[in-house]
């Protein structure tokens, strides 16, 4: 019997890991098979306080890692499968094979990229269609690229893919970003990279790999094609919330539901990070969120017992 399992690796769980690794509470933390989260996927983060230089994602990770291991977290690598949240102890089901059972549980599995839904779009991806430009960039040194999407995501990997490509071309379904100006600037600023506006995409062209773009004017309902070898898809997250539907309250696009810190609907159990935050989604936003599920669930064990 665990006192808290924590199920999800990026900065909310490693941060509620480390707090109740203080506590005593000696975690258990599944760690999902994208082991570290969204971080592992990006460069430079240079927004998360204590490095003036910044820092890379993946090196935060494994530094915050390193921190709630030295204080008595478990780790396991592996997926809960299904849950039992009706009573306590909670019951998790690991890799479809082990069960475990906990006291307290926090939940920080995150977010994950969006696709646009197209059938070529899905027989393309890993082989010129991606979600993580940090990833795959390398791969299209010298070619075209385009990066869908008007927000911070897309300004951001289209940024970083100047470092590779010949041209970037972002195309937005509408004529205004979404992004933050100071990303905008950034990007608008790069002589590498220009701007469709009011496209949306029809198809990615490609038999074996990517050659091109079919996309249509909203205005103009005109359809044109755009050569490129690389196709990254920046349009927004889901979160990863399906092994707890039905037993947590949800909001419509599936984000955990939070009152009074980080308490869920079901008391013992608490969220924390992208899950349950539709509107903030930072690194450190969700490494504070972790702090607080820590605290909330070392008080709920202290009276719940
Ligand atoms: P987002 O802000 O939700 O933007 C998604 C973009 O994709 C929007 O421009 C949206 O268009 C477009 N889109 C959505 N569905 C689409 C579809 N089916 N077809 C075509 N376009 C579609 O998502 P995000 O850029 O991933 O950012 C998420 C959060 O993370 C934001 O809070 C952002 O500030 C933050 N973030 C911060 C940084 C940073 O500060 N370094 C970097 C990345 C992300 P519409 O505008 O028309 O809706």
């Amino acid at each position: 019997m665990h006192n808290v399992v924590i199920v999800g690796s990026g900065p909310a769980g490693l941060t509620a890991a480390l707090y109740t690794a203080r506590a005593n509470l000696a975690p258990l933390m599944i760690e999902g098979s994208q082991a570290g989260g969204q971080l592992t996927l990006t460069t430079d983060v240079e927004n998360y306080p204590g490095f003036p230089q910044g820092i890379m994602g993946p090196q935060l990770i494994q530094d915050m890692r390193a921190q709630a291991e030295r204080f008595g977290t478990t780790f396991q690598a592996a997926d809960v499968t299904t849950v039992d949240l009706s009573r306590r102890p909670f019951t998790l089901t690991i890799n479809d094979e082990e069960t475990i059972q906990t006291r307290s549980l926090i939940i920080s599995t995150g977010a994950s990229a969006n696709l646009l839904g197209l059938s070529s779009e899905s027989r393309l991806l890993g082989h010129g269609v991606s979600t993580c430009a940090t990833c795959d960039g390398f791969f299209f040194r010298g070619q075209p690229i385009a990066v869908i999407g008007g927000g911070d995501s897309a300004m951001e990997e289209a940024t970083f893919l100047t470092k590779f490509a010949t041209h970037v071309t972002i195309i937005h379904r509408r004529d205004k970003l979404r992004a933050s100006k100071i990303m905008q600037d950034k990007a608008m600023n790069n002589e590498k990279i220009s701007f469709r506006w009011n496209a949306v995409i029809e198809e990615v062209l490609g038999d074996e790999v990517v050659t091109g773009l079919r996309m249509q004017d909203t205005l103009t309902k005109h359809t044109e094609t755009l050569p490129c070898k690389g196709v990254f898809v920046a349009i927004g997250h889901t979160p990863n919330t399906h092994v707890f539907k039905g037993q947590l309250a949800m909001d419509p696009n599936g984000y955990i539901q939070t009152s009074h810190g980080t308490a869920t609907s079901v008391p013992g159990v608490f969220a924390a990070g992208d899950v349950q935050d539709p509107h903030y989604r930072q690194a450190i936003t969700a490494a504070g969120t972790g702090c607080m599920a820590a605290i909330d669930a070392e008080r709920f064990l202290e009276t719940a017992g």
